[in-house]
C-alpha cells in the first residue's frame, strides 16, 4: 500500500474545502462546496450541522476523485475549522439538538452584559486571554443549555456532547468513537484556562456547563482517532487538528517566537507565535494558544481588522468605482499617491487597538482635485494603516519589534497593497505560495504526526515565497503619512463624526 498523501480539511464560515497534498508540500487537487447560512432574526446566524458535515464529506470524496487517489493512499487527515461556532449533539444517535450557532451570532450579547456588570472581564481575561464576547463559544453553549428543552439535565447525564466543528466532524468521521477537540480550538471556547491548559471548574460554574459533555483536549499534531471504514473505504488517521488562523499560521511556518502573520480576508487576523512566554494582552488583543514546531501548545497574540477586503466590496458594489477587486490596483496606480486623501473604513466600528464600536467611517483630505482613483489607493492604503496600527499594538504588547510580515488571504494578491503594506511598517512583507496557507498548516500538523514529515525545519522548507516586498520609503516620509492616518482616525472616534 502507498501512503503518498494527506488530506486537509478546511471547514469554513461560508464553504467546506478538501485537499489532497503531497509529500512535496504541493496541493493534487482542491475541492469546494458553499453552503446556506441560517439568520432566524436580526443579528442571529446559524449553520445547520448536518449540511455541514455533507458537503464536508462530499469535497472529501470529490478532491480524491479529482486527485484520482483511494482512501488507502491517504496517510492521514488533517482538519481546521471555522472557530468558535458551536454545536451539541446526542452522544447516541449522533443527532444534533438545534442547528450550530455560528461564531458572528450575537444572541447571546445579552449573557456577556450581565457578566460584564459583575465584574468578571479580569478573571475571563487572566484565565482565557479573551475578552467577554459573544463570538466565544462558552455563552452559545450556556444559550442552548438554557433554551432547548432538558438539554442541561441531558447534558449532566452524560447524553450530549459539546464541540466546535472540529470535534463535531471527527465524531461524525468515527462514527461517534472520538470526542476530542485540539488546544488551539479549546483556547477559543471562554471555558479553557489556557495556562493550565484544562477546562477550567470555576468558568464552567458560572455558565452552568456539566463536565460531562466537553472533549477531551489533545494535541493539534498527533493522531486522534481513525475514520470508520464505512466512510471512505478504509480506517484512515486524523492527525491533526486546528483552529482556521491557528492553522494558517503553522501553515506560514510561523513556528517560531516573534514570527507573525496576516490574513486579509473580509477583514484581517493577525497572529503572532510568542512561544512558551504569555503575556498580558492589552489594547483589544487576545492572548490565545497555537502551535510550536511540534505542533504542541505555545502562546499567540491575536488581533483583527473588522474591515479590510470588504472596503473593496464596498467600492465594487456599493459605489460602483472598480468593477472587481483585483482592478482595484490598476485603478489605483494611476495616481502616485492619495494627494493627503484617508479612507478610514470603519463602517462597523473599530476594532484593535480603538475598540470604538461608535466610530464610523470617513473620508478626509478631500479636494477638487481629488480623482477616483485617490479614492481607490485610500481605500487600499487604508486597509494597510489598520495592519499597521495592529503591528503597533502588537509591539507595544511585547515590547519587541516585529521583523518581517508573512502573508495570506485574497487581499494578498494586491501587489500595490503588500508594496504599501511594506512601506509603511518598514519591514519586508514575505507572500506566500500557497494560497491556502489554512489549509495547508492541517496538512502540515497532520503528515507532522505520521511521518510525511519529520520535523518542523523540514516543513519551512516546504513553505516558499512568492515574492518579498521590501520598504521603499524613507522614515520620515513613514512617519509622516502614519501621522495623517491617525489623525484621520482621531475624527472618526465614537462617531464625532456623524
Ligand atoms: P474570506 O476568506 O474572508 O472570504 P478571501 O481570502 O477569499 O476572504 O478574500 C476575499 C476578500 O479579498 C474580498 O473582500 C475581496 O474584496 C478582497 N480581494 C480579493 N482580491 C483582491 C485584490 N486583488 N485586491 C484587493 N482586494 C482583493
Amino acid at each position: 500500500m502507498n501512503h503518498e498523501y494527506i488530506m486537509a480539511i478546511d471547514q469554513g464560515t461560508t464553504g467546506s474545502r478538501a485537499m489532497v497534498v503531497n509529500s512535496k508540500g504541493e496541493v493534487v487537487s482542491n475541492a469546494y462546496k458553499e453552503f446556506p447560512q441560517i439568520y432566524p432574526m436580526p443579528g442571529w446566524v446559524e449553520h445547520d450541522p448536518e449540511v455541514i458535515w455533507e458537503t464536508t464529506l462530499s469535497v472529501m470524496k470529490q478532491s480524491m476523485d479529482k486527485a484520482d487517489v483511494g482512501s488507502d493512499n491517504i496517510r492521514a487527515i488533517g482538519i481546521t475549522n471555522q472557530r468558535e461556532t458551536t454545536v451539541l449533539w446526542d452522544k447516541n444517535t449522533l443527532k444534533p439538538i438545534g442547528n450550530a450557532i455560528v461564531w458572528q451570532c450575537r444572541r447571546s450579547s445579552s449573557i456577556c452584559d450581565d457578566l460584564k456588570r459583575q465584574g468578571l472581564s479580569p478573571l475571563f481575561q487572566e484565565k482565557t486571554g479573551l475578552v467577554i464576547d459573544a463570538y466565544f463559544s462558552a455563552t452559545k453553549i450556556k444559550w442552548m443549555l438554557d433554551n432547548i428543552g432538558d438539554a442541561r439535565k441531558r447534558a449532566r447525564a452524560g447524553e450530549i456532547a459539546f464541540g466546535t466543528i472540529d470535534s463535531w466532524l471527527i465524531a461524525k468521521l468515527t462514527k461517534g468513537k472520538v470526542h476530542v477537540t485540539d488546544y488551539t480550538n479549546a483556547s477559543r471556547t471562554l471555558i479553557f484556562n489556557i495556562h493550565e491548559k484544562e477546562w477550567d471548574t470555576e468558568l464552567l460554574g458560572i455558565f452552568d456547563i456539566p463536565v460531562e459533555m466537553l472533549p477531551r483536549v489533545v494535541p493539534s499534531s498527533g493522531v486522534a482517532g481513525q475514520t470508520d471504514p464505512s466512510i471512505l473505504g478504509t480506517a484512515i488517521p486524523i492527525a491533526g487538528i486546528a483552529g482556521d488562523q491557528q492553522a494558517a499560521l503553522f501553515g506560514q511556518a510561523c513556528f517560531d517566537k516573534g514570527q507573525v502573520k496576516n490574513t486579509y480576508g473580509t477583514g484581517c487576523f493577525m497572529l503572532l507565535n510568542l512561544g512558551d512566554a504569555s503575556v498580558k494582552p492589552t489594547n483589544g488583543l487576545l492572548l490565545t494558544l497555537a502551535c510550536n514546531a511540534e505542533g504542541k501548545p505555545c502562546y499567540a497574540l491575536e488581533g483583527s481588522v473588522f474591515i479590510a477586503g470588504a472596503v473593496i466590496q464596498w467600492l465594487r458594489d456599493g459605489l460602483g468605482l472598480i468593477e472587481s477587486a483585483a482592478q482595484s490596483q490598476d485603478i489605483a496606480m494611476l495616481v502616485e499617491d492619495t494627494g493627503g486623501v484617508y479612507l478610514v473604513p470603519a463602517f462597523a466600528g473599530l476594532g484593535a487597538p480603538y475598540w470604538d464600536m461608535y466610530a464610523r467611517g470617513a473620508i478626509t483630505g478631500i479636494t477638487r482635485s481629488t480623482t477616483k482613483a485617490h479614492i481607490v489607493r485610500a481605500a487600499l492604503e487604508g486597509i494597510a494603516y489598520q495592519v499597521k496600527d495592529l503591528t503597533q499594538a502588537f509591539e507595544e504588547t511585547t515590547g519587541e519589534m516585529l521583523t518581517e510580515l508573512r502573508v495570506d488571504g485574497g487581499a494578498s494578491r494586491n501587489d500595490l497593497l503588500m508594496q504599501f503594506q511594506s512601506d509603511i511598517l518598514g519591514i519586508p512583507v514575505n507572500r506566500s505560495s500557497y494560497i491556502e496557507s489554512t489549509g495547508m498548516g492541517a496538512a502540515f500538523l497532520a503528515g507532522l504526526s505520521t511521518g510525511m514529515w519529520e520535523s518542523g525545519n523540514e516543513i519551512k522548507a516546504l513553505r516558499t515565497s512568492e515574492r518579498r516586498f521590501e520598504p521603499s520609503i524613507t522614515q520620515g516620509k513613514r512617519d509622516g503619512l502614519y501621522a495623517g492616518w491617525l489623525d484621520a482616525v482621531e475624527r472618526v472616534k465614537s462617531g464625532r463624526n456623524i
